[in-house]
């Protein structure tokens, strides 16, 4: 049975430990989507100069943030790895992907899948995110990707579509930018557009605040590359938060 592809914007790693309409969401987006063989997760946090995976099959979680309550640094979300689907994607990919299992599972995956598999029974393997490739490079990967679906795997991407972190406002829940480029984003994607998607630049002046590393909006892309076109696509969560965090996600099924 072909699976989803999903991509989550993550927000603050504090939703792995609250109850609030994100994680409501994320928690139905587990109960309606068919039980992944696996999840194979491109998270934000993972970004590296090289390009790798982890095979153990008990990945270690780490606690990738800091100055959050002690309680978050004690939250155990105890999943196993898949030394069997690494060595697929070794196999699958042509880019030499590297094994490299000081990292772990990141807060940008345990965070979100600790709500849409709370059970933490479906074996999750990271690839990381080459911050040398082109945003055109990203998509190729997601598209070769984009064959574990039809294997039953879960392609997960954690990341937000705006993630501007120096201009974070507890008042607001989004300054105007940041809906202008959320907005972009999402009509280019509905239209099937993701030529505008990868050349964000065209969005006129939002995409100058939207982000100024490309770690969080590196995810969506593989989701892109990895969808089909007769997929039918969900948006939820759709919202800004903190001013310069959007939490838009998208289910393409
Ligand atoms: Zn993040």
């Amino acid at each position: 049975m072909k699976m989803p592809v999903l991509f989550v914007g993550h927000g603050s790693p504090m939703n792995a430990i609250e109850e609030n309409e994100y994680t409501k969401k994320w928690e139905e987006i587990g109960r309606e989507i068919p039980k992944p063989k696996g999840v194979i997760s491109i998270s934000a946090h993972w970004y590296t100069d090289d390009i790798f995976t982890n095979n153990l099959e008990n990945p270690v979680q780490i606690y990738d943030m800091y100055g959050f309550p002690e309680e978050l640094y004690n939250f155990k979300y105890p999943v196993k790895g898949s030394e069997k689907l690494a060595l697929r994607l070794i196999e699958t990919l042509e880019e030499k992907i590297k094994v490299d299992n000081s990292w772990g599972i990141d807060h940008g995956t345990w965070a979100v899948l600790c709500k849409i598999f709370p059970k933490a029974e479906i074996p999750v393997v990271q690839i990381s995110l080459n911050g040398s490739y082109s945003i055109e490079k990203h998509y190729e990967i997601g598209r070769k990707l984009r064959k574990f679906r039809d294997e039953g795997y879960l392609i997960f991407g954690s990341g937000n579509v705006v993630h501007n972190l120096r201009l974070l406002n507890p008042n607001i829940s989004g300054y105007d930018w940041a809906y202008d480029f959320d907005n972009y984003i999402k009509i280019n994607i509905l239209n099937r557009n993701f030529k505008d998607v990868i050349n964000y630049k065209n969005s006129g002046e939002s995409y100058k605040k939207a982000f100024f590393t490309l770690e969080h909006f590196l995810p969506l892309i593989y989701i892109l590359g990895a969808s089909y076109d007769n997929d039918n696509i969900e948006i939820f969560n759709e919202s800004c938060v903190l001013g310069s965090l959007s939490m838009t996600s998208y289910l393409f099924k």
